[in-house]
């Protein structure tokens, strides 16, 4: 199926791993469509979301089949996972992919499975928030659980990864603070009994924002790029706290100038990310999510992040999860969404046409590359 912008291959700089167990139902396919964990928003809702009903059709046409979701949902089923993902992601033109692989890992491929399926190479995230939920259990003290996390991320540094990435804006938000020892004993205390009764969720903002703290510290020295997550997501964050200007502190702090800061989804707070990657070297951002969420809203989203940040500051991925049909899908948006961002751009005198392509090069592909040290073909 022919895409604008089809010939330029999609660097996918933030996704995630495919479920292990893909789905059984309908209604379980459907709910890989939105954020909402609601029955009424799956069952009702999502059907009419704009999102989807595109999705429907578009995957329709690529199986072949009638544009409903049911057909739509046999035709997947009906293929065995290996041979839909090679199908998906040739035909997505996605170069290679950063797979944050901390998201439900339980559920998800590890590396080398996922690695099996795909027909591109795959790069490793580390998301920090999962790793101190792993090791907080093991600690004794709060010092203690800081040499293991620090250590931690050290060893996957030196094992090819290739950017940190944190998720705290959906946990305690991004107004970073600092905490004394005693603070922080104390909250490690609390989180490990409540671990203890089963909870495993890391939500405590002391440690949040020490060990996010600690490291960046390790990104610094280590040269190593942090996604960091922003505006709309999971849906139980404080949205106002995922403003990205909050982290302004961190962004001013000579000690993190060497460490590239991409900010993740962004939307509603698009212009504020522009502003930020607009002015300081080390902040770039990406509109994943955003794009295709957003359904028609993703080209003027697109738009007026280009008005503020230079193109060479923004970078192209899908947020896929779980299935590959939100890598095919994702991909599409993300190529149609800088088509028709530099279409009427361009209609209003400022990206002429001659100079609308190496925009869409670096957008889709360019730009992660020289960021991450993604040589073609490796
Ligand atoms: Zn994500």
């Amino acid at each position: 199926m022919s895409t604008p912008l089809g010939e330029i291959p999609l660097l996918d700089q933030h996704a995630h791993s495919l479920l292990r167990a893909q789905p059984a139902t309908l209604r379980e396919f459907r709910a890989c469509f939105t954020e909402s964990e609601a029955g009424e928003i799956i069952d009702r809702h999502v059907p009419w979301s704009l999102f989807y009903r595109r999705a429907i059709r578009d995957l329709a046409d690529f199986f072949g089949c009638a544009p409903d979701e049911d057909a739509v949902f046999e035709a997947r089923r009906a293929r065995p996972l290996d041979r839909l993902t090679r199908e998906m992601f040739a035909d997505a033109a996605i170069a290679a992919v950063l797979v944050d692989l901390g998201l439900r890992a339980d559920a998800h491929f590890d590396l080398e499975s996922l690695r099996r399926l795909l027909p591109c190479p795959a790069f490793p995230v580390l998301r920090l928030e999962t790793l101190a939920e792993r090791l907080l259990p093991e600690a004794s003290t709060w010092r203690d659980l800081e040499d293991r996390f620090t250590a931690e991320v050290e060893t996957a540094a030196n094992g090819g990864l290739r950017a940190l990435k944190s998720i705290i804006a959906y946990r305690t938000g991004l107004a970073l603070e600092r905490w004394d020892g005693g603070a922080l004993e104390r909250a490690f205390r609390e989180t490990r009994d409540v671990f203890r009764r089963g909870r495993r969720r890391l939500e405590s903002k002391p440690l949040l924002d020490a060990l996010v703290g600690r490291a960046l510290w390790v990104a610094a020295r280590r040269r190593l790029p942090v996604q960091i997550h922003t505006g709309f997501g999971d849906h139980d964050l404080d949205l106002r706290l995922a403003n990205p200007v909050w982290l302004r502190p961190i962004l001013e702090d000579p000690a993190l100038r060497g460490v590239s800061f991409v900010l993740l989804h962004c939307h509603p707070y698009v212009h504020e990310a522009a502003w930020l990657a607009a002015v300081y070297p080390h902040v770039y951002l990406d509109l994943s999510l955003t794009v295709p969420f957003l359904a028609h809203g993703a080209a003027e989203a697109l738009a007026d992040a280009l008005a503020m940040a230079p193109v060479t500051k923004i970078l192209g991925a899908t947020d896929a999860f779980s299935i590959p049909e939100l890598f095919w899908l994702g991909a599409r948006h993300a190529r149609e969404a800088v088509h028709a961002a530099t279409e009427s751009i361009g209609a209003r005198g400022f990206l002429p046409a001659a100079e609308r392509r190496d925009a869409a090069r670096l957008v889709l592909h360019d730009n992660a590359a020289a960021l991450y040290g993604i040589v073609p073909d490796g």
